[in-house]
């Protein structure tokens, strides 16, 4: 793993190397049981190397507390592409191509049982279904011998600060207690 983010720290693969200030590699453990991928990295998330330390990264933490998980011990937390894409836009089929090799190393390090995928852009890049959050978001699939469930990106939940019945925050967290029971199943 440690050979891994210094290989991936000095990428060049994609144009993205060229605008970024830092490889935003992963935080949390690598010998964690879930492993959350999101988009790729923001401003902030830019400015330290660390993923998900905005807004939206402190929700995913305070959302994962709240079902019993600590995002620094028991996920490893990562993203589809590793540099930020210019102005947050999301990242094109051609950079997740090519950042695809680093994500696929860090699955088979990891070899978490459970992968959230966090948002439209996670689930197009590991699944290649593009759209349809909203419909697939929830349901667990069986991917390479692991469970993987689709989840609302922590960003859109910020802009849908709702925790009615029904809303997508309160569907995230109905999605987040499957995760929970989900790791008590293969890691009781
Ligand atoms: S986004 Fe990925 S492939 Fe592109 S330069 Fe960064 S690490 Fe390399």
């Amino acid at each position: 793993m440690e050979e891994l983010t210094a290989q991936c720290r000095s990428c060049q693969r994609c144009g993205l190397a060229a605008t970024r200030t830092r490889v935003v590699v992963a935080r949390g453990n690598p010998e964690a049981p879930l492993m959350v991928i999101g988009e790729g990295p923001g401003a902030q998330e830019d400015e330290t190397g660390l993923p998900f330390v905005g807004r939206a990264g402190q929700l995913l933490d305070r959302m994962l507390e709240s079902v019993g998980l600590d995002s620094e011990r028991d996920a490893y937390i990562c993203n589809i592409v590793k540099c930020r894409p210019p102005g947050n836009r999301r990242p094109t089929p051609l950079e997740m191509e090519a950042c695809r090799p680093w994500l696929q190393e860090q699955i088979r390090l990891v070899d978490p049982p459970v992968v959230l995928l966090a948002g439209a852009t996670a689930m197009e890049g590991i699944l290649g279904v593009k759209g349809g959050i909203t419909r697939l978001r929830g349901q667990w699939r069986e991917w390479e011998g692991r469970w993987l469930m689709p989840i609302f990106h922590p960003s859109y939940l910020l802009r849908n600060a709702s925790r009615d019945r029904g809303s997508p925050k309160w569907l995230t967290w109905q999605d987040l207690q499957d995760v929970t029971r989900r790791l008590k199943q293969v890691r009781p």
